[in-house]
């Protein structure tokens, strides 16, 4: 069987009911679980407000992984994920317990019917760009960190952490 060489891919991770950040650390400790997965870093906890919906404000993270999964296979794992944490899609951008959004993967470009990649709207988040570039500031040109900065966004608490083993120490 032929096996894959891994990508290097980025994961959007967001929640806004529930507890967001243990849902986001249980998502972070079932997508390393995954066969072919491996987690890389993951950037600190960010707070946001909502963009172009109502409810509460989220936490929001990237993850960077490593994966010999295919693109459609990785999505397939992220949306199974949702559903797992209770996610309940009754209109859109409708507040959520679990957004788990493919945002990279390698230096891909899909263009199919259930995946766009890079992600159609990552360049005017807040909330991911400012993750993303905490983790690679070389992905993010500064004039789309600019054309975002009236979006409110500030780090949850303590500086967040930068890798999983943090992670791992914080969550006991
Ligand atoms: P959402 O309601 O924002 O979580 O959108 C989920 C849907 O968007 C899924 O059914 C996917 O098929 C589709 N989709 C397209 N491109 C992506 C992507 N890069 N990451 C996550 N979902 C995507």
């Amino acid at each position: 069987m032929a096996v894959r060489d891994p990508v290097q891919a980025y994961v959007g991770l967001g929640a806004n009911l529930g507890d967001p950040v243990a849902t986001l650390r249980r998502a972070l400790t079932d997508l390393q679980a995954l066969p072919g997965l491996g987690l890389l870093r993951v950037s600190a906890w960010y707070g946001s407000a909502p963009v172009d919906a109502t409810g509460p404000d989220y936490v929001n993270a990237v993850a960077e992984i490593s994966t010999t999964l295919s693109a459609p296979a990785l999505l397939a794992a992220l949306l199974h994920q949702e559903q797992r944490a209770g996610r309940e899609r009754p209109y859109p951008n409708a507040p959520r317990t679990l957004d788990l959004d493919l945002l990279l993967f390698g230096a891909g470009r899909i263009c199919s019917a259930a995946l766009t990649v890079p992600h159609p709207r990552m360049w005017a988040r807040a909330f991911v760009l400012v993750p993303l570039a905490q983790l690679r500031p070389d992905l993010v040109p500064d004039a789309c960190l600019a054309a975002v900065r009236s979006q409110v966004i500030w780090r949850v608490g303590p500086p967040g952490p930068t890798s999983m083993d943090v992670i791992n120490t914080q969550a006991g």
